[in-house]
């Protein structure tokens, strides 16, 4: 048994936080949360004193990419380091990732479920893993693996980590329940380019038609699985909703049509912005880049206010790995910068990014019965945010009751 005793708890249900609590942690779960003089304890119990500290949800990313660490094409590719030290680079990033706080992290692609196997025997430490396998998309989409010479990269598929490119309905089924074969956790497929994705096909350039959506979520969800969905904007935005998908990753143009806000309310469909990568990428090298960011910003943000007061859940993912894997807690100073409470902020990293990822019953809040993802930050994170981007800040993290990081 363990318990926290005497700090401030911010519990994720959005309620005002609490001071002087007590959270008392058994068998991996929240056993009682009470305040003041009321708490009591075994005197076997482990007690630790964070007093003067808040105490929060484990944090969730939903949408990060463990896996990659570069954009340059030898990176993207595979070629410029051998696998085993690209893999024990991502085990350190996965490491890190839970010491700052990250008790849960959905991945997007490039993870093989051989990290979330390593993770589970304790050969390696690191968050509750879902993982997606590799993105799905048609010839041409952002799940092609294509230089901008247009040759196709012929190294042969790692069997942990099968190819994502499915034409045609038949296909998709196919290459839907190869994902499923080789562990996923979620589907992810794309309808749409993206800022980073080659020339000629942008922000609003549709991959995929209705009748291959349709079969993907369908085949998904008779799987058991979500699907996520990198969407912009322009006509495969709107197809992905009326397919039937689980969450809009990126979303940047959702204001531009306007009945697709409201179609997601109705239909609790999540919205997973990621501003931190188009932040990273509006200073790009590239100019198509630089210009497809730029002009999409104004846009993210009022998709991200008017999906806020339809009722949309909007949740925090970083789209990490690219660009390196800074704080993934800078998600929620760009999500505060947009326009969300820092209450809001924290909910969309904890109890809301929990019911995205189909787990809000387990994770998410600080509440008797649930699993103990915690952690402990020195200062009031709703006075500054950016506390949780810092590592002497990170003074305790507790997952599944057990302490994984302590400072
Ligand atoms: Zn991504």
């Amino acid at each position: 048994m363990l318990v926290l005793r005497g700090g401030t708890l911010i519990d994720g249900t959005g309620r005002t936080p609490v001071r002087d609590a007590t959270i008392v942690i058994e068998d991996g779960r929240v056993d009682a949360v009470t305040t003041g003089a009321a708490a009591t304890w075994p005197s076997s119990a482990e007690v630790i004193d964070v007093a003067g500290m808040t105490v929060l949800p484990g944090l969730i990313d939903c949408h990060d990419h463990l896996a990659f660490h570069g954009y340059e094409l030898a990176s993207r590719w595979e070629l410029n380091e051998p696998g085993s030290t690209r893999h024990l680079r991502t085990a350190r990033v996965i490491a890190r990732t839970l010491a700052m706080g990250y008790t849960t992290v959905r991945d997007a692609g490039g993870l093989d479920a051989g990290f979330r196997a390593a993770i589970d025997e304790g050969l390696i430490t690191g968050p509750r893993l879902l993982t997606a396998i590799a993105i799905i998309s048609p010839v041409g989409g952002i799940g092609d693996r294509v230089s901008p010479s247009g040759h196709e990269c012929l190294v042969p598929a790692d069997p942990a980590l099968p190819r994502g490119v499915a034409n045609g309905v038949d296909e998709v089924r196919r290459v839907v329940r190869t994902m499923v074969r080789a562990g996923a956790d979620v589907i992810k497929c794309a309808t749409t380019g993206g800022a980073s994705s080659r020339a000629g096909h942008g922000p609003r350039d549709p991959a995929f038609d209705a009748d291959e959506m349709r079969a993907l979520v369908d085949e998904a969800h008779a799987q058991g699985r979500t699907v996520m969905c990198h969407a912009l904007g322009g006509p495969g935005l709107r197809l992905a909703l009326e397919a039937g998908v689980d969450s809009i990753e990126h979303g940047c143009y959702l204001d531009e049509d306007p009945e697709l806000i409201p179609m997601m309310a109705e239909r609790r469909v999540f919205f997973v912005p990621t501003l931190t990568v188009y932040e990273y990428h509006s200073e790009s090298r590239a100019s198509h880049v630089r210009e497809r960011s730029r002009a999409l910003r104004n846009h993210h943000r009022e998709s991200i206010h008017r999906a806020l007061a339809a009722g949309v859940r909007v949740v925090a993912g970083t789209d990490a790995g690219g660009h390196g894997h800074p704080p993934n807690a800078a998600e929620l100073q760009h999500l505060v910068a947009a326009g969300l409470t820092p209450t809001q902020a924290i909910q969309a990293a904890t109890a809301w990014a929990a019911e995205c990822l189909g787990l809000g019953r387990e994770l998410g809040t600080v509440e008797k019965a649930k699993r103990a993802d915690l952690v402990v930050v020195a200062g009031d994170p709703l006075a500054d945010v950016k506390i949780l981007q810092s590592e002497d800040r990170i003074r305790l993290v507790i997952k599944d009751g057990a302490i994984a990081a302590r400072r």
